[in-house]
């Protein structure tokens, strides 16, 4: 144990996925959690979220039972023509677990929350469970707050941030398909691919669709993407009344019928609005750390937005380990913003481009021979080696060394192997 380590009282502001995996970080890392959360979690409309090999790491080592979030394991990334569904680019995650130690799963928003959410409170599992308020407004005290309240963060205001924000020039609604419904129709069933589709996206325009299977395959999630012009939400909230799906069909004259065919029987249609945060100059104050959405609103086009939050919590974890700790907060906040700042902001900016040209997303970045294939700056793109090559405990060690004016020797250099050649020709370490 580190010289000086303490248990810390923390409050968690917002139960969310972000919040329940911080939760699990720090009680694991020995300290007393309270998460307070506006709501209670009930009449949530159910959607996939997509949890890549960087943020499934953390689940297995916090011992989170995956099994419990019912997930699809995907397969492949498939990209398709926007009128007649035939694949134009494909990246196959076959190897995927062999490369990188571990899969890439889809899971269904509330069962992956129940999932973390168990984790947190319950006995079994390092540490002492945390404690879980809803609906709850009152006043605490704690040694650190954690606000984890999502995109329209109350804890980001009271540390002085004014999100420098524009809304998105595309709006998206989303709608659930059921794999029995489809198969009793007649229609294609996607759900075999096991895999994550997009069709559109080549063309530079907002349109495209994005489908992700979760539940074991059983529910088909579709995320509708076309330009506000056609359909403005930006001031609608998810959760209100389901949209006919009549407004689902009419931005899509063009669109491959076989896909068409299962919007139209799309059920719970919800608006999701989507805005445009410039990064914020900081995320931590005081004693105070920012995390997820709350810290870093992204567009959705990585479908990172849960890892990011995952890694923020498992960040938080180390910093506040009995291996790292040192009982200075002010440090390891330091630390925790130092390491985090620059990753999530690359995520960002890539999940901007990649609303309007398909081949800036991870895995699609990496089929630089496609003769359609084209990014904004090749040196810059965002790579799939970057984001699963990743070790934050060497980001962590190398950053505090820093402070502490102790030498580190690893050879990596911000978390990534030097020497590792990315995809887009930059090799870590290289001048
Ligand atoms: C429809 C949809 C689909 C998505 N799909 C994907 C995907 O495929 N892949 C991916 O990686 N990401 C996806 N995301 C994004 C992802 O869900 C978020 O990035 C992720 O949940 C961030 O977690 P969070 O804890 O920061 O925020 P949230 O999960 O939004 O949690 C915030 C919590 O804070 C609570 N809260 C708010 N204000 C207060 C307050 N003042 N006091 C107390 N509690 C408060 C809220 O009720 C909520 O429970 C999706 C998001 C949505 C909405």
């Amino acid at each position: 144990m580190t010289q000086g380590w303490r248990e810390l009282d923390v409050g968690v502001v917002g139960g969310g996925i972000g919040g329940m995996s911080v939760a699990i970080a720090l009680r694991r890392a020995g300290h007393k959690v309270t998460i307070y959360e506006k709501r209670d979690f009930s009449g949530e409309v159910g959607a996939s979220v997509s949890c890549a090999a960087n943020g499934t790491r953390w689940l297995h080592e916090w011992d989170v039972d995956v099994a419990k979030g019912d997930p699809v394991v995907l397969k492949k990334l498939i990209n398709r023509d926007w009128k007649t569904g035939e694949p134009v680019s494909i990246y196959d995650l076959d190897d995927y677990e062999k490369r990188w130690g571990y899969v890439y799963n889809m899971f269904h928003r509330q069962y992956m929350h129940a999932m973390l959410k168990d984790t947190a409170l319950q006995e079994e599992g390092e540490g002492q469970p945390a404690t879980l308020l809803v609906n709850h407004s009152n006043t605490a005290r704690h040694d650190l707050i954690v606000g984890a309240d999502g995109i329209g963060s109350a804890v980001r205001g009271i540390i002085g941030l004014t999100p420098e924000k524009t809304p998105s020039e595309q709006s998206c609604l989303h709608a659930n398909v059921s794999t029995e419904d489809v198969v009793r129709l007649g229609l294609v069933d996607y759900s075999e691919d096991a895999a994550l589709e997009y069709w559109g996206g080549q063309e530079g325009k907002w349109d495209k669709i994005v489908l992700s299977p979760c539940n074991g395959g059983k529910l088909l999630s579709y995320y509708c993407f076309f330009p506000r012009a056609v359909g403005d939400y930006t001031t609608q909230s998810w959760g209100v009344e389901d949209r006919p799906v009549k407004e689902l069909l009419a931005p899509y004259p063009e669109l491959d019928r076989q896909v068409f065919e299962h919007l139209k029987i799309g059920k719970e249609v919800q608006p999701w609005r989507l805005w445009v945060h410039q990064p914020y100059p900081y995320i931590t104050r005081a004693q105070v750390a920012l995390l997820g959405d709350a810290g870093h609103p992204m567009m959705p086009h990585q479908s990172q937005g849960a890892c990011m939050a995952i890694e923020d919590a498992a960040a938080l974890g180390i910093l506040f380990s009995k291996k790292y700790f040192n009982g200075d907060i002010a440090e390891s906040l330091a630390v925790y913003q130092e390491i985090r700042l620059p990753r999530v902001t690359r995520v960002q900016s890539a999940a901007a481009r990649a609303a309007y040209n398909i081949n800036e997303r991870i895995g699609f970045s990496n089929n630089k021979n496609l003769a359609l294939y084209n990014v904004e700056d090749e040196k810059n793109k965002l790579t799939i080696e970057e984001m699963n090559a990743y070790d934050m405990y060497k980001d962590v060690e190398e950053q505090l060394a820093k402070k502490r004016n102790t030498p580190y020797t690893e050879k990596y250099l911000q978390g990534l192997p030097i020497g590792l050649a990315l995809p887009n020709g930059v090799v870590i370490g290289a001048a």
